[in-house]
């Protein structure tokens, strides 16, 4: 009788926690900025996290305009 549990050649994979990509600081003297970071504010409120990812983006291109 065999009950050994069936095993695999490859250990568990221990997937790191990874922290989230590092947030852009909006740039507080741009009206731009200043409202990505109000919509992501309420974004994160939300759980919507496809809108912080995009406010993110666009506030990482503040330097090649908005
Ligand atoms: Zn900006």
């Amino acid at each position: 009788m065999n009950d050994e549990p069936t095993r695999y050649s490859t250990p568990p994979l221990e997937l790191p926690w990874q922290p989230p990509e590092e947030e852009p600081e909006p740039v507080l003297d741009c009206p731009g900025c200043v409202e990505l970071a109000r919509v992501r504010e309420w974004a994160r409120r939300g759980g919507d996290f496809t809108t912080i990812t995009d406010a993110n983006i666009l506030l990482r291109r503040h330097p090649e305009g908005h």
